[in-house]
């Protein structure tokens, strides 16, 4: 009755399997990935801090991840925010801040919010319930002049990325002199190279970077099609030499 109530007044349909109704049905829900599992890219960034992700960005988790960032969904915060705080609990030993990459500059305002720190932050709030010691802040900014990220191999998104973000001092000095461990967290772990670049910003700041929390990873691509391209433009054959 309420979902066919809410797909009469909002239109709404479940992103998972199309349903009339919420944006993710139960059914959907309960189908979602149980544990996080740790998501080396292929190949890692050197020096990148230990990885992990809810699930690989597939299926479900893509259109949920896509539908709140690019449609404004924000019924599908507290799903995805649940699975980035699965991602985050490796690495909560002990007092952690939790600090989303930042989105480049006009890219929130185009979207009228910014999907990463909302979900970082409703992921700390999950965690703080549970018992954790989490805070989320908002440390890093972007310097601009970053290209889309989007159909660039790896090697050209760390070159993208190299020295684009940065640690405004005073967000860090409210920090400096305790014992915090820092998470990154993201929405989409791709080649790792937007997490490593957060993580060398905030290294540089002086700051103790524990891991990296991704809602979800792409998964690593298959040596038996190396002689093609995929849609995004990766030459395939330049992956998954480590397998
Ligand atoms: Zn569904």
């Amino acid at each position: 009755m309420r979902d066919v109530f809410l797909d009469l007044v909002l239109g709404g349909r479940c992103v998972g399997c199309g349903r009339p109704g919420r944006a993710l049905c139960r059914a959907c829900e309960d189908g979602l990935p149980e544990g996080p599992h740790p998501a080396w890219p292929t190949p890692p960034p050197a020096g990148l801090a230990m990885p992990w992700a809810a699930a690989p960005y597939a299926g479900t988790v893509r259109e949920m991840v896509v539908a709140h960032k690019e449609r404004r969904v924000f019924a599908l915060r507290r799903p995805l925010a649940r699975l980035l705080a699965g991602a985050v609990r490796p690495l909560a030993s002990g007092p952690v801040i939790l600090v989303p990459v930042p989105s480049r500059p006009g890219t929130s305002r185009a979207r009228g919010h910014d999907p990463t720190y909302a979900l970082t932050r409703a992921a700390g709030r999950l965690l703080r319930i549970e018992g954790y010691a989490v805070a989320a802040a908002r440390l890093l900014a972007s310097r601009g002049g970053v290209a889309d990220q989007a159909g660039l191999d790896a090697a050209a998104r760390a070159s993208n990325l190299a020295g684009s973000m940065c640690c405004p001092s005073d967000g860090v000095r409210r920090l400096s002199g305790r014992r915090l461990r820092v998470v990154v967290c993201d929405d989409v772990l791709t080649t790792g190279a937007t997490a490593r670049e957060a993580q060398r910003a905030l290294e540089a700041a002086g700051l103790e970077v524990a891991g990296i929390a991704a809602v979800a990873a792409t998964q690593r691509r298959v040596r038996t099609v190396s002689s093609h391209r995929d849609s995004s433009g990766l030459r395939l054959s330049s992956l998954g030499d480590n397998d």
